[in-house]
């Protein structure tokens, strides 16, 4: 079918909306109408990246969303026209190697098909994001909304939500773990949350002093702005696991120095070479970690966890028209703490 999407189509183009064609079902797809799509820092790195440099143009940004299942194909026994549906940064996978088969999808080892500015793996083509009317995905990668929640502020679990809920479950976070979260921004927001309803004891880390009080009124136990060497200084040793969410390259040092023996660092704000001294790791034996999405498993435990503690991000919902506004302020880090937009009226009759 035909769906109107925003489509860049060359770097620094401006997005507008354009209409695609979304594939015929085959037996086990399903046709979402999507509602609401977050706005990742993925989504700014893929509109400014040359397409020297690994970029894809044109390209329909988008891979956190929510929506309605509007059809399903034959073989679909899991969703019904009308379930409440959500969808990450992964549509399919090679389904038969080992991370695969552990619902590690997100590990592939022929890596997995993301949900735009990818590869289909039955036709070939380039997969094109969800700031659109409609998406089809492959069931195995839809997942069960809850009830109760604002559909526009689960869509950020799908990605910034699952990217900081995997480390979490991973390295055994529940009650009376001492917790780190460095950067209270899209991830980091949500990591505070997640981890107060886990049960651990939160620590925030932020280089912003105005973002403090926001920090204690999303779960933190207590804040640490990391630009005070005495604050920093009296924190060291103090913790269980610590949760980077720092978007661009920064000193790990002070962040290992904050753990306790057996401590580990997840670093996964800033994906590119870091350079760290195995010191920092020897003294108290320390673990240096990394993450990034999430297979089958965790993203439906990580939705039925949200539904049973009534956790969502805290969203700002502008129109679809927006997008670039909202690009521009999320670049400029203005945002608390995520853009959501309503792609709602994007499939809706234009006037003449
Ligand atoms: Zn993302
Ligand atoms: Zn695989």
């Amino acid at each position: 079918m035909l769906t109107t999407a925003l489509v860049s189509d060359a770097l620094r183009d401006p997005l507008h909306p354009t209409q695609i064609r979304r594939r015929d079902l085959r037996p086990d797809d399903v046709d979402v109408r999507v509602t609401f799509c977050g706005v990742c820092h993925s989504d700014l790195h893929a509109l400014a990246t040359p397409a020297d440099h690994g970029g894809t143009f044109p390209v329909v940004p988008g891979h956190e969303f929510v929506g309605e299942v509007v059809a399903v194909g034959v073989a679909v026994t899991d969703f019904r026209p009308g379930d409440p549906v959500a969808v990450g940064n992964i549509v399919d996978s090679c389904g038969t190697c080992t991370m695969c088969r552990r619902g590690q999808e997100n590990f592939c080892a022929e890596f997995p098909t993301l949900t735009y500015a990818g590869r289909d793996r039955v036709d070939g083509s380039v997969t094109a994001g969800a700031w659109a009317g409609r998406y089809v995905v492959r069931d195995r990668f839809v997942y069960h909304r809850p009830a109760g929640l604002d559909p526009a502020a689960v869509a950020p679990l799908m990605c910034a939500g699952i990217t900081v809920w995997e480390p979490l479950r991973s390295a055994g976070v529940g009650a009376g773990t001492r917790l780190g979260v460095v950067g209270i921004g899209g991830l980091g927001h949500l990591a505070v949350r997640l981890g107060r309803a886990l049960g651990a004891d939160v620590t925030a880390f932020t280089t912003t002093p105005a973002k403090a009080a926001d920090a204690e009124r999303l779960g933190a136990d207590h804040v640490v702005v990391s630009t005070d060497p005495a604050a920093m200084q009296a924190a060291r040793g103090s913790l269980d696991v610590v949760l980077d969410t720092v978007a661009v390259e920064h000193d790990l040092a002070p962040y290992l120095g904050v753990l306790d023996l057996d401590g580990t660092l997840f670093s996964i704000g800033y994906l590119g070479p870091v350079t760290i001294s195995t010191t920092d790791l020897l003294i108290g034996r320390k673990r240096l970690a990394s993450a990034g999405s999430g297979g089958h498993r965790w993203t439906q435990d990580l939705l039925d966890f949200c539904g049973e503690h009534g956790i969502v991000a805290d969203v700002e919902v502008p129109p679809a028209t927006q997008a670039d506004t909202a690009l521009a302020r999320l670049a400029r880090g203005d945002v608390r703490y995520r853009f959501v937009l309503d792609v709602r009226d994007l499939d809706a009759p234009q006037p003449a």
